[in-house]
């Protein structure tokens, strides 16, 4: 069972300039988040971190595999990363510093740097927003003979809709 304490980064104790730090995600990762989308993944995040006098600059490279649905057969497929991010870690005590995906605000006082959301963030939005497999002949036929089956049976209730002038009124009715 991995803990949000695995990714942590103590960055007081590093020299100035570039360190590299790589952390493998798997399962137990997306347990630490409430309805995380993805539930599998099999991924690579390599980091490289430049520790400059004021601020941090970490460059995120996730590569590797996520179980995700078809969106056109609903079958689980893996689907392939590569995406790279930038976070930049400041410091400040003042109240109303702004973060955001890419600004990370730290006290001033802290010596610890988390970055398991992160990684859950940067995850997520190296998703693709269109999912399926590869190629359709990769994905489930049966399913896609039944999604067939499924428009013929709706177009033919469509047309007997069309057809009965009681259904045809109702349907006057609904479009005022
Ligand atoms: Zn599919």
């Amino acid at each position: 069972m991995v803990r949000e304490k695995d990714f942590d980064i103590p960055f007081s104790g590093l020299k100035l300039g570039t360190h590299q730090f790589d952390f493998d995600i798997v399962e137990s990762f997306f347990e630490l988040f409430e309805n995380s989308e993805v539930k599998k993944a099999t991924l690579k995040v390599a980091i490289k971190l430049n520790k400059k006098a004021t601020l941090l600059d970490l460059e995120f490279d996730i590569s590797g595999n996520v179980e995700l649905s078809c969106d056109t057969c609903a079958d689980l497929y893996l689907q392939d990363l590569n995406e790279q991010f930038n976070l930049i870690v400041k410091f400040s005590d003042l109240v109303e510093s702004t973060e955001s995906d890419e600004i990370i605000i730290l006290s001033t006082r802290e010596h610890t740097l988390s970055l398991a959301k992160s990684i859950y963030e940067f995850i997520h939005l190296s998703l693709p927003s269109k999912r399926s497999h590869a190629d359709e002949e990769e994905c489930n036929q049966d399913m896609l003979e039944n999604i067939r089956q499924f428009e013929i049976k709706e177009q033919t209730e469509k047309e007997d809709v069309e057809i009965d002038p009681r259904w045809a009124s109702l349907k006057n009715i609904k479009h005022k």
